[in-house]
């Protein structure tokens, strides 16, 4: 069914470390507030010893006493092959375990159970979803969902697929920093460059955009490290204390999982706080205990901001590189950015702010929240596409060329780096050799002319060609990326017109099997979830009935124990009473159904007589 204007669509900011959720009411972009009042929530799924789903701040909270069972910067593997290099560093750095799956993609193991990295992102966003569905008392099922504009194609169909477990349609994917520009520039008659500068939990992105009046957002360029991030400012802090440790103690922290999530939390406390004071105390008394003594060892150390400058000096330089590439590609001064719009957590940290200033040679704009800016863009955008508004018109790009592999292992281009999406290229194929009947052709996703492994999309074969003599067959094969940034790949033969089947086996991903098993299992969540939502419901409603009747019981008492008819009624109530708080032992919600309603007879009966004069 073709959606309309009334369906609510949200915009979802699927962060590494945090997400975001908003929504357009009225008008106007609202960052929806998660039942604890958040407006973020922390992209963090565990699973507890009795099995129990945990997700964002609940699962944040137990995180180190449940280490191996909470998967945190999961976004940080979605659409990767286990032997990337991403993944090999995550497995160093994770207290969960990583193994490898059926497609050479990479599986989570919670408590003896696989789970893919969609199947955790969806986890995520279902819940994001939830917060939604609450504030607006309605299910909602159509969403814009934002990732880093670097994200190669299976990243990004990996992170559609998680959107697809979670139970959304999700009708957009839209870069993170454009999303960031729409919301800067949404409402505004302004006709500016912009760039922004975007530094999460694990990733960085810098893009450019052309900001015109009448609504329309062109990207000029964009870049980006999938690969640098928060967390890496973290890692930094992490080893100048494990070091120090060893140094003092001769033990590796490292080999104590409990210890170091200690410590990851610790570093990245200390981080945060040290953009606003200039020194933060690390404390974790037993940290760890050593020897047959069982000895146990303590961590004090004051760190200082400019330490903290020093340590991660580089990566911020690694930003600034990028940023320098990028205004290159798009031929573009540093002065001819009229504005540098701020986003991600990172860039708090003074030393950011202070680096970007300088090289942009201006102050970077205040009143966007780094936090929020994403989950609006999103919002807006996904507005604008259910209204199909034509006042906001996004013209986004393409980050990484798109290319086959030929003869000698060369990279041929089809698509340029920043061509303007959505957009195709067409090629002819011919055979090479008499009567062949397949043509086999690997697609790739680069920047240079290196045939880089962790690039190649897919392998391609033309098959079911006619046999005949070679260079006789004509088949033009057409590569198109769509407004999402995914690839996609048809072909026809020129003679006959007839258009050929194509097989592209993905490097990585799930198949439509696999996902409609997950998104099962999303669905039996979903069932759990909502009774123990209604059972705690009524539980608290039971719990507030019981405290009442006892409170008004001697009262009533007082009023009626004189005669046989109240004493009687008084009997009733207190078994009454005894029904209802078994009812919340045994945790059984039909008797607490039907003990809130005779609760209720008995409270209102309660209040009649002690309101009546006596
Ligand atoms: P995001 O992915 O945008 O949610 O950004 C999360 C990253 O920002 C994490 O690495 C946080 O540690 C970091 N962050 C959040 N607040 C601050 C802060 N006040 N100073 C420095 N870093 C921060």
């Amino acid at each position: 069914m073709k959606p309309t204007s009334t369906d609510p669509v949200i915009g979802i900011d699927l962060g590494t470390t945090n997400s975001c959720v908003a929504i357009v009411e009225d008008g106007v972009p609202v960052v929806i507030p998660n039942r604890g009042g958040y407006k973020t929530t922390p992209s963090m799924v565990a699973i507890t010893e009795a099995g129990k789903r945990l997700v964002g701040h609940i699962a944040k909270r137990q995180a180190i006493t449940n280490a191996e069972n909470t998967v945190h910067t999961v976004k940080r593997l979605i659409g990767r092959k286990f032997d990337s290099p991403a993944v090999k560093s995550a497995r160093m750095t994770c207290a969960y375990e990583i193994v490898e799956g059926p497609h050479g993609d990479v599986r989570i193991k919670l408590r003896d159970q696989l789970y893919s990295v969609q199947e955790v992102s969806a986890m995520v966003l279902q819940e994001m979803k939830l917060v939604a569905e609450e504030h607006k008392g309605r299910e909602i099922t159509k969403a814009v969902i934002t990732v880093p504009a670097y994200f190669s194609d299976s990243q990004r169909q990996a992170t559609k697929d998680a959107g697809q477990i979670a139970g959304l349609d999700v009708i957009r994917i839209i870069n993170e920093p454009t999303a960031a520009a729409l919301a800067y520039g949404y409402g505004k008659e302004i006709d500016k460059l912009v760039a922004v500068f975007d530094l999460g939990g694990g990733t960085f992105d810098i893009s450019i955009l052309e900001i015109g009046s009448g609504g329309v957002f062109k990207v000029v360029a964009t870049a980006g490290d999938t690969f640098l991030g928060g967390e890496d400012f973290d890692a930094r802090v992490i080893d100048v204390l494990v070091k120090e440790f060893y140094d003092e103690h001769k033990v590796e922290l490292r080999q104590d999982r409990m210890a170091l999530q200690r410590l990851k939390d610790a570093a990245e406390k200390a981080k945060c706080e040290l953009s606003t004071v200039s020194e933060s105390d690390i404390n974790l008394p037993f940290i760890i205990s050593v020897g047959r003594s069982n000895e146990a060892l303590h961590l004090q150390r004051t760190l200082t901001r400019r330490e903290l400058e020093e340590i991660t000096r580089d990566l911020v330089e690694r930003c600034m590189e990028i940023c320098e590439a990028t205004l290159h590609d798009a031929q573009l001064k540093r002065t001819e950015i009229d504005e540098v719009v701020l986003v991600g957590g990172m860039t708090r940290m003074p030393l950011v702010q202070s680096m970007v200033g300088d090289f942009f040679g201006r102050e970077p704009c205040k009143g966007v929240h780094p936090d929020e800016v994403v989950a609006v863009g999103a919002a807006i955008q996904g507005k604008a596409l259910l209204d199909e508004s034509e006042e906001l018109i996004l013209l986004d790009v393409t980050p990484h060329a798109l290319g086959i592999m030929t003869h000698g292992k060369k990279f041929e281009e089809l698509i340029g780096q920043n061509t303007t999406v959505p957009t195709s290229q067409t090629k002819v194929f011919t055979t090479s050799r008499d009567n062949q009947t397949a043509v086999k052709i690997l697609v790739l996703q680069a920047e240079g002319d290196r045939v880089d492994e962790n690039n190649i999309l897919g392998e391609f074969i033309l098959k079911d060609l006619r046999p005949a003599p070679k260079g006789h067959v004509e088949i033009e094969v057409t590569f198109a990326i769509d407004s999402d940034g995914i690839v996609s790949v048809s072909a026809k033969d020129l003679e006959t017109g007839r258009e050929q089947s194509i097989q592209v086996t993905a490097s990585s991903g799930l198949s439509e099997e696999e996902i409609e098993q997950m998104m099962e299992k999303a669905d039996e969540y979903l069932v759990d979830r909502r009774q123990s939502d209604e059972f705690e419901a009524m539980r608290q409603q039971v719990e507030k009935l019981i405290a009442e009747v006892e409170r008004l019981f001697p009262d009533v008492e007082h009023i009626v124990a004189s005669s046989d008819f109240g004493r009687e009624a008084l009997g009733k109530a207190r078994g009454v009473l005894d029904l209802a708080r078994r009812a919340v032992e045994d945790r059984n919600l039909a008797a607490l159904k039907e003990q809130n309603e005779a609760l209720s007879r008995t409270h209102r009966m309660f209040k009649g007589v002690v309101s009546r004069p006596h």
